[in-house]
């Protein structure tokens, strides 16, 4: 069976079930602080298992992109390396939210992989929880251990413990004991010397776990105690790469159809041969896997919205691009960018299931690209350098500094440096690493990290309404609130209402700033609002005394209506770099704030004057024709796109949709917007620049801020031009001065030199002879160097030179002593001490080598006085 048809069968079989085929969401998480990527098929769906809000459906199924690499589950390790572990890979589920559980979860699994994919059943095991005696004291899950009974030979229902058996999706979250199939797909040969059952969970590549069907029935507070949830859910998640290595009868994920035209192409491209039985280089065949695995992580990453880039999301897509890069060019000796190649036959197999693929295709390209040219630049420098260090290390562990120098300076991911030092069985310092990234993050930024405490609840209501869009001021009660510590923020409150005008930062909004106060008059200010898992939590810095009242909550309207006039801005900028530089222009990106706009779009080239001042008119055309906001809060998706709006790509949507119009331009949107266009007064763009390979980037201010733009811009030509003596034309009379400046720069440079040369000829004949010793001792009138300069000079001429000037800078006095290396050793003398002993006489301190040394204090009037007892010295 092709993938195509395995993926399709799965969907299928449960749609017979009576669930809802949902699309697989983005894999980039945007309103969950505690995960980065989806790791899970269930991590979507984790507002729905938290009771935050309903799902559409309480049957779902689908395929979900997931990405294991960073966090609670991370398999970047073992890709590669084994055949059934991927970085990004399909997840396909089937979700019961609080309406089947145990009973049809297993019947269904069991009759999906016996009759329909027609698996033999004496290829399968299965396992259930054992129990815990640990601080959660769990019983064992016998209610699963019956019901398998009824499918398949008790012998091959198998107990497993607590890191097996109970799933965990993070720290937090839902969790509940689960039960794992296996798959046995050795031949029967095999099978006859090894008894299957011993080999479950034992990592053997081929008696692999395919499918987990978790029982949630618990939720991990940050307490890290267990609470029973109210209802019960199933959550269940096949790896479909490892279906299809069964349903197609090989041994390895990478030799389904899933993997097989990028590795043939990885062939082509680099001229090598997977599992080549002639050579069997294994270190070859684990490159071309690992490139096979690492591009569909990337672009599919892309296709999402999430650029490589130094922090968070982007530098986890950027590492794995770089591990990939690094096994391209040790392993398949390709020292020009490659990666980008495979895009085409990815987007080609897969861009039937996953869209976003194909549109974005060039996209992808570029920006992969771009990060292979760049890497490549300084990987081969960075290699050099770690092979250094490797000779020079005097044990098996390579220093925590030496790593933090080659990721800083030449971009080695930390575990790029771990895994060519594992290679060659070298350890690294990764405590001596982390620290000095520390040290690094502490200089720059102010750390992240921080703690969560527990919700605290007041009202027992998961209801919360968004009244935003009609009133900035409502009456509202407290339904529950928490602590949150950071080392960025100190202390601070996490409050839920049971309504809310205040907008939640999202769709690129900056959240609301505002104020609460309770009938006594006291007042708590909210200093911002976010969404997590799709409740609005607002910002405090402290809790109001009197909890359980009901509070007044207003929303600051300068800064909404300045953000507003900045989101509808970004709306008519959105449409006019489509009208002006065509229908390629696809939104990126974009931040909306109360003071500045800026949006990121997929274009080639940099914008020239003209098509700025095009873009700029087109805007302010719109704002001048008085446009006035037509809004739709519920529409349905379909319509909506039929009508012209965007969908944009790693953006979730619903069946409804709020659609946002202003004339021509209509956009899905879920921020808020001036009522008519003409409240925005003017759009102005401030910046345009380059983010990445194919994206632009424009920064642009309305309103206020454009008026506070032309001000101070007005207010500096005025200046300009007084400082110009109102020169009428004030651009010709600067472009006159910095002419004349250079010329005047040329010719003191020429004086200067002129004046040394003089100087060091009057010296010369200055010099006499004390003591066998040729002497000089003067104040001067030149800076340190030109000291230096003319000591070495006029030292070059002699062997018996003593030497010691003295001068004034700005108030602060300076000694150099310069003697002839062959005087240092005859007469052992030591300028270095010698200056600092003269030093005294300009209350400063200094020193040197033997030979020159110079010393710098606050008393020019001692320079005479030195000069003197340097003579008496000589004497
Ligand atoms: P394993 O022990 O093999 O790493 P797991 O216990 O981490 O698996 P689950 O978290 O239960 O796996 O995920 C459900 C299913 O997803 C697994 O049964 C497996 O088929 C698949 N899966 C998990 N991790 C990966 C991965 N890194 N690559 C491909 N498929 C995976
Ligand atoms: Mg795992």
């Amino acid at each position: 069976m092709k993938s195509q048809d395995i993926r399709n069968t799965f969907l299928d079989f449960f749609k017979n079930k009576e669930h809802l085929i949902v699309p697989s969401a983005p894999m980039v998480v945007k309103n969950d602080p505690t995960l980065m990527f989806v790791n899970s098929g269930m991590a979507p769906f984790k507002e729905y298992f938290l009771g935050n809000s309903e799902p559409k459906k309480n049957r779902i199924a689908d395929s979900q992109k997931c990405l294991r690499v960073s966090g609670k589950h991370n398999d970047l390790e073992e890709v590669g390396y084994d055949t059934y572990h991927h970085t990004l890979f399909e997840m396909l589920g089937n979700w019961s939210f609080g309406d089947y559980f145990k009973k049809e979860a297993i019947a269904w699994a069991w009759e999906l992989l016996t009759d329909v994919y027609d698996i033999k059943k004496d290829m399968l095991y299965v396992t259930v929880f054992e129990g815990s005696d640990d601080k959660d004291n769990l019983e064992m899950d016998t209610e699963a251990y019956d019901i398998w009974k009824q499918y398949i030979a008790e012998d091959r229902i198998l107990k497993g413990n607590k890191a097996d058996n109970f799933w965990e999706m993070g720290d937090q979250g839902p969790c509940g004991p689960c039960s794992e199939i296996h798959v046995d797909i050795r031949s029967d040969e095999e099978k006859a010397k090894v008894d299957g059952k011993t080999l479950v969970n034992m990592d053997h590549p081929q008696v692999v776990e395919i499918w987990n069907l978790v029982f949630m029935q618990y939720n991990r507070k940050a307490s890290g105690d267990l609470e029973v949830l109210p209802n019960k859910h199933i959550d269940t998640g096949m790896g479909f790469e490892r279906l299809c290595t069964v349903l197609q009868g090989v041994q390895s994920n990478y030799d389904t159809d899933v993997f097989t035209p990028i590795i043939r192409e990885i062939e082509t491209i680099t001229n090598s041969t997977y599992e080549d039985p002639e050579t069997s280089d294994e270190k070859i065949d684990i490159a071309i896997r690992v490139i096979s695995d690492h591009v569909r992580a990337v672009a599919f990453s892309i296709a999402d919205g999430q650029l490589p880039s130094n922090t968070g999301a982007g530098y986890v897509i950027r590492r794995i691009l770089r591990r990939a890069i690094r096994y391209g060019f040790t392993f398949l000796n390709q020292k020009e960018p490659f990666i980008y190649r495979l895009v085409d036959i990815l987007s080609k197999k897969m861009g039937k299931a996953f869209p976003e693929l194909k549109a974005q295709k060039q996209l992808i390209e570029n920006v992969i690209k771009e990060e292979e040219t760049s890497f490549l630049r300084t990987l081969e420098q960075g290699l050099i350098l770690l092979d250094g260090i490797i000779k020079q290390a005097k044990d098996d562990t390579i220093s925590g500094e030496k790593a933090f120098e080659l990721y800083d300076t030449y971009g080695f991911p930390i575990d790029l440096t771990a895994l060519i030092l594992s290679e060659k069985d070298l350890k690294l310092d990764y405590k001596g690493f982390e620290e000095h990234l520390q040290i690094q993050k502490n200089r720059s930024r102010k750390a992240s990290e921080m703690s969560t405490d527990d919700w605290t609840v007041l009202v027992d209501d998961s209801e919360q309404e968004f009244v935003g869009y009609d009133t900035l001021e409502v009456n509202v009660k407290i339904t529950r609130y928490r602590k949150v510590t950071s080392k960025k923020d100190g202390e601070m409150f996490q409050l839920v209402f049971n309504l809310t005008p205040f907008y939640a930062e999202g769709g690129g909004q900056v959240g609301d700033k505002g104020y609460l106060q309770d009938t006594h008059g006291d007042v708590i200010y909210i200093v911002d609002t976010k969404k997590e898992n799709n409740v609005i939590i607002h910002f405090a810095k402290n809790l109001p005394k009197h909890l359980n009242e009901t509070f007044k909550a207003v929303v600051d309207e300068k800064q909404r209506y300045r953000t507003e006039c900045n989101h509808t801005a970004t709306h008519l900028l959105h449409q006019a770099l489509r009208e002006v530089l065509g229908d390629h222009v696809e939104q990126k990106g974009s931040a909306v704030h109360s003071k500045y706009l800026r949006f990121d779009f997929s274009h080639f080239s940099k914008l020239t004057l003209e098509e700025l001042r095009d873009v700029e008119n087109f805007v302010n055309a719109r704002i001048e024709g008085k446009l006035p906001l037509q809004e739709n809060r519920s529409v349905p998706m379909e319509q909506a796109l039929q009508e012209g709006a965007m969908a944009l790509f790693g953006e979730k949507y619903g069946d409804a949709v709020r659609t946002i119009r202003f004339g021509q331009s209509i956009e899905l949107c879920g921020g808020t917007h001036v009522n008519n266009t003409s409240d925005i007064w003017h759009f102005k763009i401030r910046s345009e620049g380059a983010v990445a390979a194919g994206i632009r980037r424009i920064e642009a201010i309305t309103n206020d801020a454009v008026k506070d733009f032309y001000f101070e811009n007005n207010r500096a030509y005025f200046e300009m031009r007084d400082l110009l003596n109102n020169a009428q034309e004030p651009v010709k009379a600067l472009q006159n001065l910095q002419a004349e400046n250079s010329d005047l720069k040329k010719q003191i440079e020429q004086l200067l030199k002129d004046k040394a040369k003089n100087l060091k000829g009057d010296l010369k004949n200055e010099i006499t002879e004390i003591n066998a010793v040729q002497f000089l001792a003067k104040k001067v009138d030149l800076d340190a160097g030109g000291i230096k300069d003319l000591c070495f000079e006029i030292g070059s001429q002699y062997d018996n030179l003593f030497l010691l000037f003295g001068a004034e800078n700005n108030g602060k006095a300076i000694l150099s002593c310069y003697i002839s290396k062959e005087l240092v050793a005859a007469k052992d003398l030591n300028a270095g001490t010698i200056v600092r002993e003269l030093g005294k006489h300009i209350q400063g301190g200094g020193g040197g080598q033997p030979f020159f040394a110079t010393a710098g204090g606050k008393n020019p009037a001692g320079i005479a006085i030195a000069l003197e007892a340097a003579k008496s010295y000589i004497e």
